[in-house]
């Protein structure tokens, strides 16, 4: 979809602003605690925090990442998951051909978002996660807004969840249960050829930035990384490519 000036300040300002709800929420759903209860606090001193510091990004450079009240620092995941998160929900906007195509595709991207930095933070993707996102993703193929009609959907489901299900029995336990409820939600989205060239292109990113980080002596090769975030990563990358016009001979669609 074709946008202005107004429509990308706007949809970049609702970008920012989701980002810092999944900044809170990937903080606080592995933690068992409240996503409203109580609200935002010093992670250092607990003092609340009031509407002025909780401007996305604008806050952080304003307070330099420190606490105004005990100067304790700020992570920095929380500016870089809403400049993510606002990047990438501006990026689905111009992808997407309709209104529901968008909400859809941004629905999709949080997902993969407040996935990925709960992998990569305490190795976990929660499954109520997985399942709202999952159902979620049927209301989207019943109403067609995906690209994956309904039988496909519960196909890439199966098909998700099947496959790494079975690299795990003839790896003997190479890859989580958890990566395989994840690929099943994301299997939802993209159907059953969408899933496996997910993790296909996850696995190569995967291998790469694991190579990677070996050569830089990062990780050692007896490292276990999370794989949530190269899946999440081979998921946007099949998404992207299907609604791109010049890859519509995309042998996964
Ligand atoms: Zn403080």
């Amino acid at each position: 979809m074709a946008a202005n000036g107004w429509i990308l300040f706007l949809l970049f300002a609702t970008g920012l602003a989701v980002g810092s709800f999944i900044g809170a929420a990937s903080w606080r759903i592995p933690r068992g605690l409240s996503l409203v209860m109580p609200g935002s606090a010093c992670p250092s001193c607990r003092f609340p925090l009031e509407a002025r510091d909780l401007i996305p990004v604008v806050s952080y450079v304003l307070s330099r990442g420190r606490c105004r009240h005990c100067g304790g620092r700020i992570s920095l995941r929380y500016p870089l998951i809403e400049l993510v998160t606002a990047a990438g929900i501006t990026a689905m906007y111009f992808a997407s051909a309709s209104v529901g195509e968008f909400v859809a595709s941004a629905v999709f991207f949080c997902f993969l978002v407040l996935m990925s930095v709960i992998d990569l933070e305490h190795m976990l993707l929660p499954d109520r996660l997985n399942l709202a996102a999952g159902a979620l993703g049927f209301v989207f193929a019943f109403l067609g807004v995906t690209g994956t009609a309904p039988a496909s959907a519960v196909a890439g489901a199966a098909g998700g969840f099947g496959v790494i299900a079975l690299i795990r029995w003839l790896s003997k336990g190479g890859m989580g249960l958890g990566d395989a409820k994840f690929l099943a939600a994301i299997g939802v989205y993209l159907g059953p050829g969408g899933a496996v060239a997910a993790l296909l292109t996850g696995s190569v990113i995967g291998a790469a930035i694991g190579l990677a980080l070996m050569a830089a002596g990062k990780v050692s090769r007896r490292s276990r990384l999370p794989f949530g975030p190269f899946l999440a990563a081979g998921a946007l990358v099949v998404w992207v490519v299907r609604r791109s016009a010049l890859l519509d001979a995309f042998p996964f669609s």
